[in-house]
């Protein structure tokens, strides 16, 4: 079952060709990762799927892009809707200068939840989905920003966590972490991967090997090709 559809995508950055004629299928709770060269358009197909492209005043889009079969450059698709379904993961660790409860609080009051029972079960769930619960469970009223940098990121995780999306994007998850961290988030990457649908953007082919299922390689905006990772890693 394919839950993100990409058929003959182009998008422009003005008149620079970004995403040239892009298509492809993703199935429900697969591990995607997309790989290639730095400026060739990962992070760009990446942010075309929750609509994060609509603050850049420049982008023109055409092609269709849909999540369970709903096209979401559809002009009726709620936005605000389409992004609760997805949770996104940057390169940089980025927790709000807040608590750890606080942090994965966050999204989960903005949909308009209160009650402090339900928010404690909901921060306490995603702190164990993202493997982070041991290690803060006595520290929850503590800033964020005493975390190491492997546990804010399992953090960032957490709050994507607590919005319960369907799908996870990740753009380098890894990429600012060290060695042992970035294991462990491929780890967790691969633990979560029954429960959402993941992307990750990645320059590194051995964490594309190790933690996907299907791969893209990207060149110049193009999606050169896409299938299973065990075929494109194996010896023809
Ligand atoms: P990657 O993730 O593969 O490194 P990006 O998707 O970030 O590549 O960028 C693809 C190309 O689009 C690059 O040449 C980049 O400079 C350009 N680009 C990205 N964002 C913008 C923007 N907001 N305005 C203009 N060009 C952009
Ligand atoms: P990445 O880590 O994906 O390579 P970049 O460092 O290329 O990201 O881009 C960081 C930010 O700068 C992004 O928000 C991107 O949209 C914007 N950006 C990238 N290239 C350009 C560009 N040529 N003109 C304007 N904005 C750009």
């Amino acid at each position: 079952m394919s839950i993100v559809q990409i058929k003959d995508l182009d998008l422009y950055y003005g008149d620079f060709h970004a995403l040239r004629n892009v298509s492809m299928n993703i199935n429900e709770k697969s591990i995607t990762a997309f790989i290639g060269p730095s400026g060739c358009g990962k992070s760009t197909l990446l942010r075309t799927l929750n609509r994060m492209n609509d603050m850049i005043d420049s982008v023109k889009i055409s092609g269709a892009v849909s999540i369970n079969d709903t096209n979401i450059y559809n002009p009726t698709v709620n936005v605000e809707l389409l992004r609760k379904e997805i949770g996104m993961v940057f390169q940089q660790p980025n927790p709000f200068p807040k608590s750890i409860f606080e942090n994965v609080a966050y999204g989960p009051k903005i949909h308009g939840i209160r009650n402090k029972k339900q928010l404690d079960e909901i921060v306490e769930t995603s702190l164990r989905g993202a493997a982070l619960w041991d290690e803060v469970k006595d520290d929850l009223k503590k800033s964020a920003y005493g975390l190491s940098g492997g546990q804010q990121q399992r953090l960032c995780i957490a709050r994507a966590l607590a919005i319960n999306p369907k799908i996870l994007l990740m753009d380098e998850p890894t990429s600012a972490l060290d060695p042992i961290s970035t294991l462990k988030i491929e780890e967790l990457i691969q633990e979560l991967k029954g429960d959402y649908t993941i992307i990750i953007v990645t320059h590194n082919m051995q964490q594309a090997a190790r933690v996907s299922d299907q791969t893209a390689f990207f060149l110049n905006g193009e999606v050169i090709e896409f299938s299973d990772t065990s075929k494109l890693f194996s010896n023809p």
